[in-house]
């Protein structure tokens, strides 16, 4: 039923977002990616979208956010500040006020002139660093939203939002995409693709998700 929909999937590069790719890929007719430029740390990142798109055969939008890093520079900007895990209760280094909601309400935009009724996500609210605008309640809030300014009937998707980083690559693997998504995909604060520099918090998390499923995935076998 939902085969003849289109899609538009935010779209980073990362583990989550190409996660959220396949799973869209495998429910939707028709599928386009959004990446937003916003002077990332690694230009590479961008690249790395790029080629799993092209690879992937997705039409892939790139649009210029620069302005978000003119607005709020952090360590995700700028090579300057670093990245660090924030403590009692403090927001971490890495949070920029306002991206989701910025970059969901541009993949609106987008999805309204493109025509596609879904906007796919990867924000989740379980075992992250706490930031606001990945939370359930903000997602469903701007969807209204979103819905409201446009008198559509978009439907925010947001397959990862209550999965941990073992049940993501579970995810993966149903999806037959466990391969593709850890040889290809850049989650890494330092810009190093696959399992990353394994300093990192990024790939701290990723590693650890990564180790708990395979050993479950091998008791399983
Ligand atoms: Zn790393």
């Amino acid at each position: 039923m939902m085969k003849k929909e289109k899609a538009v999937v935010v779209f980073s590069g990362g583990q989550d977002s190409t996660t959220c790719l396949f799973w869209a890929m495998e429910r939707f007719e028709e599928v386009e990616a959004v990446t937003f430029d916003y002077n990332q740390r690694h230009s590479l990142e961008i690249e790395c979208a790029q080629k799993i798109a092209k690879e992937l055969g997705i039409t892939h939008h790139i649009l210029d956010m620069s302005l978000l890093n003119q607005l709020a520079p952090n360590a995700l900007t700028r090579s300057d500040i670093a990245v660090e895990d924030g403590e009692d209760g403090e927001l971490p280094s890495t949070f920029v006020p306002g991206r989701n909601l910025l970059f969901l309400s541009f993949a609106g935009v987008l999805a309204s002139q493109i025509g596609a009724k879904h906007i796919v996500t990867g924000v989740c609210e379980t075992d992250f660093s706490g930031y606001p605008d990945c939370r359930d309640v903000f997602i469903k809030s701007l969807n209204v939203t979103l819905n409201l300014s446009m008198d559509q009937s978009f439907v925010i998707d947001t397959p990862l939002m209550w999965l941990n980083k073992e049940e993501t690559w579970e995810l993966a693997d149903q999806l037959g995409a466990f391969d593709f998504v850890r040889e290809k995909t850049l989650t890494c604060y330092n810009g190093i693709i696959s399992d990353g520099c394994g300093e990192c918090p990024a790939c701290k998390l990723r590693k650890k998700g990564l180790d708990d499923y395979v050993s479950r995935r091998q008791v399983l076998k």
